[in-house]
């Protein structure tokens, strides 16, 4: 059986992943050759009210397992709390499955984790076939790509991601943001405000309009994360470099039979977490 998944982001590499290991000949298509996210956290503790993504106990052993077959897992994330908060993030901590510990004026994750995501990607995409082009026009078993070009196979998945949504038909929330690169190296992940982990600091969540549009990091943008940073390090780091995109968020619902195929997407700031568990549920769905 072959499948065409559209999107070779972190959720189509995954469901790649999940179809191949169901029996599946998978092929990828991307009209992009834009470089993505550096760093990508696997934190299932968000937010500033500590909320705790629902499906962690499954995803994040689950995400840990996948990627730690293709880089190192950088572990454990320190998140220093304001007084205010922390009787909130006890009570929603104390009720889950994540793994932690109370430290003075924090808690530590020591299972959460960040990984080089541009290099994860392209060892997890490597060896797949690939197919460049844009697809306009999408069914259960055929993708029209710009210029004309139909391709064919027994299903077909759309794992677009934000530039890909208003085709997926799903609706959704768009919010745009920034990752800082920097000189300065954070092996161990931190985060309040803004996380700091590796060589990366991130992110900014800006309004977006209700229709996805690329995102250019702002100015102003980059002040507040220095300022978040600053506050979380007791230093300013030293940018060198930035990215920017848009968060794609369809609120608790991931896996959406569409147009006679399958959309998968709209995970948010948990892409990186949830992805692994969703790409098994849909290989699960659409068997061997
Ligand atoms: C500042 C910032 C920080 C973030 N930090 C984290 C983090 O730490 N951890 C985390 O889990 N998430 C994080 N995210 C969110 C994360 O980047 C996204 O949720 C994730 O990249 C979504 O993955 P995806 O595969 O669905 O989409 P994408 O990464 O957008 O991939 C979609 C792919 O589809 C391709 N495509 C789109 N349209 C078409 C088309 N018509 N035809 C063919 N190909 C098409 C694109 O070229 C792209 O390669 C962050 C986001 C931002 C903005």
């Amino acid at each position: 059986m072959e499948a065409l998944v559209v999107g070779a982001g972190i959720v189509g590499l995954n469901v790649a992943l999940a179809l191949s290991e169901a029996g599946w000949a998978v092929t990828l298509v991307d009209c992009g050759n834009r470089r993505g996210l550096a760093v990508a956290m696997v934190n299932p503790v968000r937010g500033r009210r500590g909320s705790v993504v629902p499906e962690a106990g499954a995803a994040l052993p689950l995400a840990a397992q996948v990627y730690g077959r293709f880089l190192p897992l950088h572990r454990g994330l320190w998140r220093p709390l304001e007084a205010e908060v922390e009787p909130k993030w006890r009570r929603k901590l104390e009720r889950s499955a994540v793994a932690h510990a109370w430290r003075e004026g924090g808690v530590w994750l020591p299972e959460a984790f960040w990984v080089e995501a541009r290099a994860l990607r392209a060892r997890m995409a490597a060896g797949l076939p690939r197919i460049r082009g844009r697809a306009v026009a999408w069914g259960p078993t055929r993708v029209r790509l710009a210029g004309g070009r139909v391709l064919r196979a027994d299903r077909v998945v759309w794992a677009a991601g934000a530039e890909g949504a208003a085709l997926a038909g799903v609706g959704g929330r768009f919010s745009a943001g920034s990752q800082l690169l920097v000189a300065e190296r954070f092996p161990t992940a931190r985060a309040r405000g803004v996380y700091a982990a590796g060589p990366a600091i991130g992110g900014s969540y800006l309004p977006h309009s209700e229709r996805y549009a690329p995102h250019v990091t702002r100015y102003g943008e980059i002040v507040w994360m220095l300022e978040r940073a600053r506050e979380l390090l007791g230093f300013t780091p030293k940018p060198v470099g930035m990215w920017a995109g848009v968060r794609w968020r369809t609120d608790g619902a991931y896996l959406f039979e569409q147009n006679g195929g399958w959309v998968i997407g709209g995970f948010g700031s948990t892409a990186y977490l949830l992805a692994p568990l969703y790409a098994r549920r849909l290989a699960e769905r659409l068997g061997g």
